[in-house]
């Protein structure tokens, strides 16, 4: 019957747990199904460019690992990760500012499945049903997804193309403690946000840090695209500031490859432990394999030079997609100009739905995601999210081509 808990009844309808009732399917996994059909010019999905990897030299590598260290990385590791993958962690740490001279250690590292499941801890450790979080609006979808099904509420605060906007934040502190409400934390992309492509700027990481310190808020910086900037250098991140408070999430998936599935958080010294219990209690330990591919990657390949390469490849992308932009969508429409990451973020003219405007889309032969993915209230709908990370320019080109064709049949009807 239905496949959606909650919106169908299904057979299995009464014996649910409560938190079940509340899970809705991820817009983004119901396109990617018709967004995949060869025809369509998909702008919809979040996927790096692992075509770019030198795939020959990772399988060898990979055969090399199972020859020489196959009783290991096929065994059980232990729950908090490799201990050789941590040091390495906070070597890549280092790198953004996060050092020892702000309690960055490899004891205080817990290696996650990828960045998604970093939330999900966090979500266990300090979500309980009714709390509010509050995050930038829009927001990462797989975020909203974890907060929802922990019960928990999220209360978007508004940005702009500097990021987070820090009166809104203290506005919206106020406002749900007058309401009598719980915030547990503040959860942020400051950098090369997803979905909207913008950066905190450098001055209001201070004043964000300080609105949380004050009001006693924990901070969850995540940042899986920090170091996929083309225009330069990104800002520090947060945890590169301030040794308390800051829970740190990143991840190897758009730095090296998703199919692992590795990522990482950096908790205050004192969650530690209930971190790896209640990783423990999930899934026992992170794959040893996956893990052990990480750190042969990071200490045999070339990794920088690759990395690199993505930014090249993704700043590319970026100027196509903005050119195209610029070249045919109808005034009136507006888009982010991100210096990093895999996203822009438009806006349509006219108060016109992306939601409703997707099957006319797919018509036409391009997909997108609808902004309503990205908010808790499923508001959003006159934004999109366009990824330019996996098509080529050509494919963007042709891609906006058609978007701002089924645009302006909108606005003309
Ligand atoms: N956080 C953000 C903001 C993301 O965009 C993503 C992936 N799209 C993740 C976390 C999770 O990434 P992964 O689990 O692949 O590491």
């Amino acid at each position: 019957m239905g496949d959606v808990a909650g919106t169908t009844l299904d057979d299995y309808m009464d014996r649910y747990a409560r938190r079940v009732m509340g899970m809705t399917a991820s817009e983004i996994r119901a396109l990617f199904a018709v967004a995949n059909r060869p025809e369509v010019v998909s702008l919809a999905g979040g996927m790096p460019y692992v075509a770019a990897l030198p795939l020959d030299t990772v399988g060898a590598m990979i055969g090399k690992l199972i020859a020489q260290q196959g009783e290991t990385a096929l065994q059980y590791g232990i729950g908090q990760g490799m201990v050789e993958l941590r040091e390495q962690i906070c070597e890549l740490m280092a790198d953004v500012g996060i050092d020892g001279s702000v309690g960055a250690s490899p004891d205080d590292v817990v290696v996650t499945i990828g960045g998604q499941q970093a939330l999900d801890l966090v979500a266990r450790l300090f979500l309980d049903p009714g709390d509010v979080v509050l995050a930038e609006g829009p927001t990462y979808v797989g975020a909203l997804g974890v907060f929802q099904a922990a019960q928990a509420r999220v209360v978007h605060v508004q940005m702009d193309e500097d990021g987070l906007i820090p009166e809104a934040l203290a506005a919206a502190i106020l406002a749900q403690r007058a309401q009598g409400n719980r915030i547990k934390f503040l959860y942020t992309i400051p950098t090369y946000q997803n979905p909207a492509g913008v950066t905190l700027s450098e001055s209001r990481r201070e004043e964000v840090l300080q609105i949380c310190e004050r009001e006693g808020l924990l901070v969850i910086e995540d940042d899986p695209y920090g170091r996929l900037g083309f225009d330069g250098e990104a800002p520090r991140p947060l945890r590169a500031r301030r040794r308390d408070g800051v829970f740190y999430l990143s991840t190897f998936s758009k730095t090296f490859a998703p199919g692992l599935r590795v990522g990482w958080i950096l908790a205050p010294h004192a969650v530690r432990d209930k971190l790896v219990m209640t990783t423990e209690a999930n899934i026992l330990c992170p794959s040893n394999l996956a893990q052990s591919v990480i750190t042969t990657y990071l200490s045999t390949q070339p990794w920088r030079e690759q990395l690199k390469i993505y930014q090249q490849i993704y700043g590319e992308r970026r100027d196509a997609m903005l050119s195209a932009l610029s070249d045919l969508m109808p005034s009136g429409t507006q888009w982010t100009r991100p210096n990093g990451g895999l996203f822009v973020w438009a806006t349509l003219p006219d108060d016109l739905d992306s939601k409703a405007m997707v099957p006319r889309a797919i018509a036409a032969r391009v997909a997108y995601v609808p902004g309503t993915g990205f908010y808790a209230d499923g508001t959003g709908q006159k934004h999109m999210r366009l990824n330019f990370s996996y098509p080529d320019p050509e494919r963007i080109r042709e891609g906006i081509r058609r978007l701002a064709g089924v645009i302006e049949q909108e606005t003309a009807t």
